[in-house]
C-alpha cells in the first residue's frame, strides 16, 4: 500500500510553512510544482520549482480564477495508475502523475468574519483548490492530499522512506473532505445572510471541529467543539487568557451565562450572572460591577460554588477580588483589566474568557439540537422584554419599580430552563425556580431558594417579599400564581394566553397583585 512520492503540487493561500515543506521534499527528491503566489514564494526561497502551466501547457487566466482548473491538472491527480486505458490516456495527452497535493484555500471564512464586502467576499470562494482537493482525495489509493499546515510535519514524518501508507493517504483524504465540506458550508451560510432570511432552505448546517475535548458531557462520552464562523462574539471565539482548556460542560455553560448577561446593556448598569449546568443561580445589575457579583452570589450562594460568572464589561480589580475569595471554574467578560488579571492569576486552574465584546441579543442567528436521526433548528431567541406591548390586566397597575423588577425577572426567565420561575427586586434575582414538569413546583422551588437565602444572608424576610415575579410560559392555572403570592409577590409577569387567564386574573386582582402579559413566550428546553 506504499506509494512513492515522486510529484508534488502545491497551491496554498496560507503559506504558513510552505517553503520548509517544500525544501524538505525538494531534498527528497521530489518535484515540485505550484501556482503564481506559492510559485514565487518558492522560487525566492531559491527552491527550483516548476509552474503549473507547465502541466497545462496554459497561463493562468481571469485573475487567477482559472489556473489549475484543465486536464493536465486533473488526470495527474484523477488517473487510475494500474489501469492500462487510464496509462495510455495519460501518455497520449502527455499528463504527468501528481503523487501529492498539497493545498488550502482562498481564506473565505476569514474575510466573512471580517465583514468582507458583497464583491470581495464573492471573490475569495476558492474554485480551482477545492476541485484539487476533492480530486485527489477521491484518488487516495494513489494520491495524498494535505489541506491542513499542521499536518506538514507528521507528512515529512510519513514520507521518511519517500513513501505514504494507505491509512495516511485515507485518513488526509477524510479531513479534506471535511475541509471542502466546510467551506461549502460557510458558503451556504454567508449567503443565507446576505439574503437576511435567517431559516432559508439553501443552508448547510455544519461546522469546522476547533477542538477536541477530553470528555463529553461524561467521562465515558467523547466530544469536540464545532465552530460555525457566525460573527458572535462569545465562547466560540474568545481569547482564553489562563487556566486548562474548557471542558464541553463549561462550554454549554459558559455560552448560557454569557448569552444571558449580554441581555444587560453595560451603558446601563454593570450585570452579573452566575451559571450552574445552564441554569442562573443569581443575576444582578448593580451600579458596580462587584457589587452585582455580590447581590448575584446573594440570590444562592451554595449553587454558585463551583459555577460560571459572566458580566456584562470589564473585570476590573475589585471585582476579581470578591470573585477569588470562591471556587469559580470559568470567567467571561468583554475584556479583563491588567490589575484583575494579576489577581485571578492566584488561581491558576480558574478559566479566564476575553470575548472582545458582547453579542447583540436581538441579532436571530440558529440555534440547533440533535435528535436521533436528525438537527433541530431553529432561530435562536432574540425576543426582548423591552420591544414588547406590556398589557396591564389586573385593577391594579404596577409601580416604576414593579415594573422594572418585572422586565429584569422575565429577562432572566428567558434563560432558565422550563418550567421556570423568577422572583426580583431591585435589580438581582431572589429565587429561581428552573426545570420543573410543573409550574407550581418551579414556583415552590424559587421560593424555598429565596428563604434559604434570606437565611444565609440573616435577612429578617426573603427577598421575595415584595418581589416582582416572571413565569417564561403562560400560568395555566391560580395556584402557581397563589404560591408566588404566599412567597410574597406582589406583581407578576407572563405572557398570558392560557384558557383560565380569567381565573388567573380573578386570583391577582383578589391579592390586589399588578400583573402584566407580555404576548410572548419563552420555552427553553
Ligand atoms: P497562489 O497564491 O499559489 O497563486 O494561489 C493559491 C490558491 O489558489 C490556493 O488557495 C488554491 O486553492 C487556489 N487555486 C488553485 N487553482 C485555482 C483555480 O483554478 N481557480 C481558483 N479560483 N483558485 C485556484
Amino acid at each position: 500500500d506504499k506509494v512513492r512520492i515522486r510529484t508534488a503540487l502545491l497551491s496554498v493561500s496560507d503559506k504558513t510553512g510552505i517553503v520548509g515543506l517544500a525544501r524538505a521534499l525538494h531534498e527528497k527528491g521530489v518535484r515540485l510544482v505550484s501556482t503564481g503566489g506559492t510559485h514565487k514564494a518558492l522560487s525566492d526561497a531559491g527552491l527550483p520549482v516548476s509552474d503549473v502551466s507547465e502541466l497545462t501547457g496554459f497561463p493562468e487566466v481571469m485573475d487567477g480564477r482559472v489556473k489549475t482548473l484543465h486536464p493536465g491538472v486533473h488526470g495527474g491527480l484523477l488517473a487510475i495508475r494500474d489501469d492500462a486505458e487510464h496509462v495510455a490516456a495519460m501518455e497520449k495527452h502527455g499528463i504527468a502523475a501528481i503523487d501529492l497535493a498539497v493545498i488550502n484555500l482562498y481564506p473565505f471564512e476569514e474575510v466573512r468574519a471580517k465583514g468582507g464586502d458583497y464583491p470581495t467576499t464573492v471573490e475569495n470562494i476558492d474554485i480551482g483548490g477545492p476541485a484539487m482537493i476533492r480530486a485527489s482525495a477521491k484518488n487516495h489509493a494513489y494520491v495524498t492530499i494535505v489541506t491542513d499546515p499542521a499536518d506538514y510535519a507528521p507528512l515529512l514524518e510519513e514520507i521518511a522512506d519517500g513513501t505514504t501508507h494507505y491509512a495516511f493517504r485515507q485518513k488526509m483524504a477524510a479531513k479534506a473532505y471535511a475541509r471542502t465540506a466546510a467551506y461549502d458550508a460557510a458558503i451556504s451560510n454567508w449567503f443565507a445572510d446576505a439574503l437576511d432570511t435567517p431559516m432559508p432552505r439553501h443552508r448547510v448546517i455544519g461546522g469546522v471541529l476547533k477542538e477536541e475535548m477530553r470528555y463529553g458531557e461524561n467521562p465515558h462520552q467523547k466530544a469536540g467543539f464545532y465552530v460555525t464562523g457566525e460573527n458572535r462574539p462569545g465562547v466560540a471565539t474568545a481569547a482564553l487568557l489562563q487556566g486548562k482548556q474548557l471542558s464541553y460542560n463549561n462550554i454549554n455553560d459558559t455560552d448560557a451565562a454569557f448569552e444571558l448577561v449580554a441581555e444587560f446593556l453595560p451603558e446601563k448598569a454593570p450585570a452579573c450572572a452566575i451559571i450552574k449546568h445552564a441554569n442562573p443561580c443569581g443575576v444582578a445589575t448593580a451600579p458596580s460591577l462587584a457589587e452585582a457579583y455580590r447581590r448575584a452570589l446573594a440570590c444562592d450562594s451554595t449553587s454558585a460554588f463551583g459555577g460560571i460568572i459572566a458580566l456584562n464589561q470589564e473585570l476590573d480589580a475589585e471585582t476579581a477580588d470578591e470573585i477569588v475569595k470562591l471556587f469559580t471554574e470559568v470567567i467571561i467578560a468583554p475584556s479583563v483589566s491588567d490589575e484583575a488579571k494579576a489577581i485571578i492569576a492566584r488561581k491558576p486552574n480558574l478559566r479566564l474568557l476575553a470575548t472582545g465584546g458582547l453579542p447583540d441579543p436581538r441579532v436571530p442567528g440558529l440555534s440547533a439540537k440533535t435528535v436521533a436521526g436528525g438537527l433541530l433548528v431553529q432561530t435562536r431567541d432574540n425576543g426582548m422584554v423591552e420591544d414588547l406591548e406590556l398589557k396591564v390586566v389586573t385593577k391594579r397597575a404596577p409601580t416604576a419599580q414593579e415594573l422594572e423588577d418585572m422586565k429584569f425577572a422575565f429577562k432572566v426567565a428567558k434563560h432558565v430552563k422550563s418550567n421556570a420561575i423568577v422572583y426580583a427586586k431591585d435589580g438581582q434575582t431572589a429565587g429561581i425556580g428552573a426545570g420543573q414538569m410543573s409550574r407550581v413546583d418551579s414556583a415552590r422551588i424559587a421560593a424555598i431558594k429565596a428563604e434559604e437565602a434570606a437565611k444565609a444572608l440573616g435577612l429578617a424576610e426573603p427577598l421575595t417579599r415584595g418581589s416582582a415575579v416572571a413565569s417564561e410560559a403562560f400560568l395555566p392555572f391560580a395556584d402557581g400564581l397563589l404560591s408566588a403570592i404566599a412567597a410574597g409577590a406582589t406583581a407578576v409577569i407572563q405572557p398570558g394566553g392560557s384558557m383560565r387567564d380569567e381565573e388567573v386574573i380573578a386570583a391577582a386582582n383578589e391579592h390586589n397583585v399588578a400583573m402584566v402579559f407580555t404576548g410572548m413566550r419563552h420555552f427553553r428546553h
